[in-house]
Formats: structure tokens, sequence, C-alpha cells
């Protein structure tokens, strides 16, 4: 089970599911276990915020960002946020393949081809693995999609985002991207684990922008709320 997962590299070999202990039938997650993830409500399509009827919210009307759509799968709370957590720290990989699959299931326009939010060469080489490019990877695997692993990286390495306030993080991570890709009048879906405040994929989607990028949008497994 997941609360017992210990270890910097676990293999999953279990049929029960990891959250409940229940019958999974190999799955990674009972079908009650899947169906109890914390869902989204109601949410502006662009940045995945909550918004009454689903329309486009009032920070992204006043100061549209870059991108042009997010789809999150799930909010950021228990036990969602324990899942990232286990695949990013605990090197979990079975999980990526079921967020790419989940994914898949909740968002796929047209795009022509699938990126993951880059790490910096010197936190890949701690972590030994981007958890963006194991979902991208597996997403890609799962829809048809193309990837391209390596036509966007981050050239700065910039302080964790976690570690400031919302207000200094566009700051923090302004010039960390360089694109290598051609991406005129393409479509571009960046997938990543988690979108906080959206300051790090509106950098990304700037820099996929300038780079001739028609249309922009983000696949992230979980959305955090803004404190209260
Ligand atoms: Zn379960
Ligand atoms: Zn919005």
């Amino acid at each position: 089970m997941l609360g017992s997962c210990t270890g910097a590299a676990l293999t999953w070999f279990g049929q029960d599911c990891s959250l409940c202990g229940a019958n999974s039938a190999g799955e990674l997650l009972c079908s009650a276990c899947i169906a109890d993830l914390p869902a989204l409500p109601e949410h502006c399509p662009r940045c995945a915020l909550p918004s009454p009827r689903g329309s486009v919210c009032g920070g992204c009307l006043s100061g549209p960002p870059h991108f042009d759509g997010t789809a999150a799968r799930w909010l950021y709370e228990f036990p969602c946020d324990r899942l990232v957590q286990a695949l990013k720290y605990r090197a979990w990989l079975p999980l990526a393949g079921f967020f790419a699959r989940s994914l898949a299931s909740k968002a796929r326009p047209e795009v022509d081809i699938v990126v993951p939010m880059p790490l910096h060469p010197r936190r890949l080489a701690e972590r030994g693995f981007n958890q963006a490019l194991e979902i991208a990877r597996a997403f890609a695997a799962h829809t048809g999609i193309p990837l391209d692993a390596r036509g966007v990286r981050r050239i700065r390495d910039t302080a964790p985002q976690t570690a400031l306030p919302y207000e200094e993080r566009a700051r923090n991570v302004r010039g960390a991207f360089a694109c290598d890709l051609d991406v005129s009048g393409r479509g571009v879906a960046v997938i990543d684990d988690v979108m906080t405040t959206g300051a790090t994929l509106d950098e990304l989607a700037l820099t996929l922008k300038r780079a001739g990028a028609a249309r922009v949008v983000n696949w992230v497994v979980a959305r955090t709320l803004p404190p209260a």
C-alpha cells in the first residue's frame, strides 16, 4: 500500500489497490479509489481555477496567460497529492502510466506534439529522472501523439517555486527556458505533474509562442487552489 512505500526506487508487483488494499484486478488503484480522487470544481478552461459555470475567469480576462488552455485531471489534495509525491520523490514509476492514461481520458484537444516540463540538468542529475517526462512518455505511447523530450530545455536552475511567495514566482522563472524545436504554426501540449500558480507553465508557453507555436495547452495531473 502507498503508506508503506519507502526507498528510492519501488517497483509495483501487487494486484491490490495501492490506496485501500482492495482487489483492483491488477490495476494500480481500484475503481472506487479512482472515483474518489478529488475532482476539480467548475473551472476556467484557460487556467483551471474555479469559476462559475466554467467560464473564463477574471484573472485570465484581465491578464491573459501565454497558454491557451489547461486540462487538470484532479485537485492537488489528499490522496492525489500523495500519489504525485510518490512518483516525484520515491520514483514510483508505474504511477506515470496511471497518470498518463487518466490525463488522456480527460483531455485530447488536437495538438501536434507533447513536451514535458523540463528539469534543469543539475536537478535531473540529483533526482535521476524527470517525472513530467515519465508521464509524457507514457502519454505519447498511449495516445500516439508525438513526444519531443529534448527540444525544450531549462537553461536556468531557478530556486524551487514552492520556496517563494506567489508574487515572486513569475520573476523567478523568467528566461528559464530555451526551445530548439521548430513549432511554427503547431499546437503544443505541455505535460506536468502539478500546476500551482501557473507561473512556470506560463513562462514555458511564452518560450513556445516565441518559437512560433500557434497554440499551447497545459495538461497537468493535479491543480492546486490558491490560498483562501
Ligand atoms: Zn482502492
Ligand atoms: Zn483562468
